[in-house]
């Protein structure tokens, strides 16, 4: 995506055959971005557990027993291995996250384009559960989404490259335990407009000031992520680790 030219500068090469040269250079292309070679060769792996994402709407009307149980906040189902996660949204919605720990092979191996044959081999690893909560796989009113989970090293960071830097998931993509993902983005992003307003004439100086900064902040968010992918996650302790999270105010920030 992005050729460095000499002082700072890089080339940028766009889909539709259109090219720019940048001065500075902001890597917030997320979890698989096409920048980050440029400062850095980590690359995500995956951590041993995926997600898969349903949606269930009209659930008062239309999904009364799971809308009962999962109530009108959180519900949280762990057994070693796996469990399904539940939110109840605005409009009447139940947002579930059914949680595998498998390898990458096994899950690249179910067919999510056949959302039917997905969902029945999803639904398989929850033989003999509750029905009310079997629902919130097999009464899905979307397709289900895979969402396996990348996470870069803890404790990424780069040498300083002249004018390019990263913010969000390109930066310091982590397993979503610590909840802080979009806010840290979000944060980054305001924090590297500070910097650089604070450094008109010197962008080097200011994405020093703003990278010195990120890579502590990252790496504390990255390690409360793993500490509470292991709790949340494992595969002989579940649902107790969950239980220490919760008791834990440092663990669970929201
Ligand atoms: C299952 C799951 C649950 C999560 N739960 C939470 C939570 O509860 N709280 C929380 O804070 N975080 C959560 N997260 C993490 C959160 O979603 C991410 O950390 C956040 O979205 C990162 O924002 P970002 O802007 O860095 O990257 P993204 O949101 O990935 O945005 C990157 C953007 O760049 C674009 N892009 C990529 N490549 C290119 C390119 N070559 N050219 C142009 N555009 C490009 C993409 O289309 C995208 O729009 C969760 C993540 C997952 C997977």
């Amino acid at each position: 995506m992005g050729k460095k030219l000499g002082g700072g500068r890089h080339e940028l090469n766009f889909a539709d055959g259109s090219t720019m040269c940048t001065e500075l250079l902001v890597g917030a292309d997320g979890a698989w971005s096409k920048t980050r070679p440029l400062v850095s060769s980590a690359r995500p792996e995956y951590i041993g557990t995926s997600y898969i994402e349903t949606y269930l709407y009209d659930v008062d009307e239309r999904h009364p027993a799971a809308a009962k149980t999962v109530g009108g906040g959180s519900l949280y189902a762990l057994v070693p291995g796996k469990g399904i996660l539940v939110h109840r949204e605005p409009g009447n919605i139940l947002h579930t996250y059914i949680q595998l720990n498998c390898t990458a092979e096994w899950i690249a191996g179910i067919d999510f384009t056949d959302a039917n044959a997905a969902t029945a081999r999803i639904a398989a690893e929850f033989d003999g559960w509750a029905p009310e909560l079997t629902a919130l796989i097999t009464d899905g009113d979307t397709a289900p989404v895979l969402r396996a989970i990348y996470a870069l090293p803890i404790e990424h960071r780069w040498d300083r490259v002249p004018g390019v830097t990263l913010l969000g998931d390109a930066a310091h993509l982590m397993s979503p335990f610590a909840r802080e993902g979009a806010n840290l983005a979000m944060f980054d992003g305001a924090e590297l407009g500070k910097a650089i307003a604070a450094h008109p004439d010197d962008v080097e100086a200011a994405l020093s000031a703003y990278e010195e900064a990120l890579f502590p902040r990252s790496e504390a968010a990255a390690t409360v992520a793993h500490q509470n992918y292991k709790l949340f996650c494992s595969d002989d302790h579940a649902p107790f680790g969950l239980i220490d999270i919760l008791v834990s105010k440092e663990r669970f920030s929201s």
